[in-house]
């Protein structure tokens, strides 16, 4: 019998913010991180992967978050812990102690996501199946019973989540080949970056179009003037036909919001993202008000799917974003995935970060498969940074994602990486600045 044979932690950090790639308006110099944690098991070579991305700073204490796991999870058969990916994610969110540091929010929720996220890997590599596949292949009741409904039934039952499940398995299988010659849309956020110059912003989003990405996503928040101003340049680059977002990263207080987001009304936008508090669910519904029909989204930050299930039923967003390493692992995101079908809400998955491209792909994917059977009205965000320092990076063609075929979450990173951007004392940290290779 196989067992965990312990969580081995990684500080890796990416100096990205000597290039200001990831700048906004909250975050101006980012360096883009990963707690990575590899479970590991007593079989030579097999291993689960997950991370928490965080941008920098604190890195170190969302690591040592996840160490305090070790001991739950050390030592417990393999076949426990694959064969009941509900019970273990329960076991680990609820623990007593554990649980007051939260509950169910911040550094501890983030460091057991990870941890869930590489126990699903490794489930899905067991399998031989890509974790959206693994997923999808489930049947209703065994993607049921991964799922805490606690908090939720106010809002969706098990039975409900069940009834909609049936609904959507009858055409599983066309929908999986529609995938796989499909791909899943993605969007672009490259070109958006607040530190970058409007000509560096008007090449890389007619590159982008080029590729064949028919949104792009610009950082706004700073200053009103240069917000209009690179919104009208951003339309003169991609043309009519091309949808322009817009992230403020919870810059504005609830009326800022409203009156900024009437100097941007002309330029039609898919949709403003982060306008607020990501925890001010009333404020949010309050925004999308006053400017409808501007279309209103958060969730990045948001904590658990407990907020999600009030943001849709406050109507609060006209869409979300689902991010992979922020809640609590796979069962989490599965039950805000079915919640967001429920209340025929869109999901544009984060996906700007280290990792998180190739982890949320994943789940979008399953969602099509198997929960909402769509993809065409919806897109996940796509960042061009840092992919080649995992050993199964994304796919993109033709501005969509290909389908991943490897097994697991693609969550694993190249040991090389990991060593050589170790925080403080891999190579590229004791580098002078200007002859690092960000
Ligand atoms: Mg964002």
């Amino acid at each position: 019998m196989s067992k965990i044979a312990a969580l081995d932690t990684y500080d890796v950090r990416f100096p990205t913010s000597r290039q200001l790639d990831g700048s906004d308006a909250m975050n101006p110099d980012p360096d883009y991180s990963a707690a990575y944690v590899v479970m590991r098991t007593d079989q030579p070579g097999l291993a689960g992967y997950g991370l928490a991305f965080t941008i920098g700073r604190g890195n170190d204490v969302q690591k040592a978050a996840i160490d305090t796991l070790n001991d739950h999870v050390a030592g417990l058969d393999l076949d426990e812990v694959i064969d009941d990916l509900g019970g273990f994610a329960k076991r680990l969110v609820g623990d007593s102690q554990l649980r007051w540091l939260g509950p169910e929010k911040g550094v501890m929720h983030m460091a057991i996501g990870a941890v869930i996220n590489a126990a699903w890997d490794l489930a899905a590599r067991v399998a031989g199946k890509p974790l959206w596949r693994f997923i999808a292949d489930m049947s209703p009741e065994q993607l049921v019973a991964t799922i805490d409904f606690r908090y939720l039934t106010d809002a969706l039952t098990p039975d409900e989540a069940l009834t909609m499940l049936h609904t959507a398995a009858p055409t599983k299988l066309r929908r999986t080949s529609q995938l796989l010659a499909e791909g899943y849309p993605a969007y672009t956020t490259s070109p958006g970056w607040l530190g970058y110059s409007d000509e560096k912003m008007q090449r890389l989003a007619r590159e982008a179009v080029a590729e064949g990405f028919r949104t792009i996503k610009l950082k706004v928040g700073m200053n009103v003037e240069d917000d209009v101003r690179r919104c009208r340049l951003a339309r003169a680059a991609v043309g009519p036909s091309v949808a322009i977002a817009v992230d403020a990263n919870q810059r504005w207080d609830v009326p800022d919001a409203i009156r900024w987001l009437r100097h941007l009304k002309d330029f039609q936008l898919a949709w403003v993202e982060e306008p607020t508090s990501p925890d001010d669910i009333l404020g949010h519904a309050a925004i999308r008000r006053a400017v409808a029909p501007v279309p209103i989204s958060t969730g990045e930050h948001t904590h658990n799917r407990v907020m999600f299930k009030q943001l849709f039923q406050a109507g609060a967003v006209d869409l979300v974003q689902i991010d992979a390493a922020r809640v609590g692992g796979v069962n989490e995101n599965l039950a805000i995935l079915l919640l967001a079908a429920k209340y025929g809400v869109r999901v544009f998955p984060h996906a700007g970060g280290v990792g998180l491209c190739e982890l949320v792909q994943h789940l979008a994917m399953a969602d099509f498969v198997a929960i909402s059977g769509k993809k065409d009205d919806r897109a996940i965000e796509f960042v061009d940074h840092l992919h080649e320092h995992f050993t199964d990076p994304v796919v993109i063609s033709g501005g969509t994602y290909v389908a991943p075929s490897a097994p697991g979450f693609s969550a694993q990173m190249h040991q090389d990486s990991v060593e050589r951007y170790r925080y403080p004392d891999g190579p590229v940290w004791r580098e002078p600045a200007d002859t690092a290779k960000a």
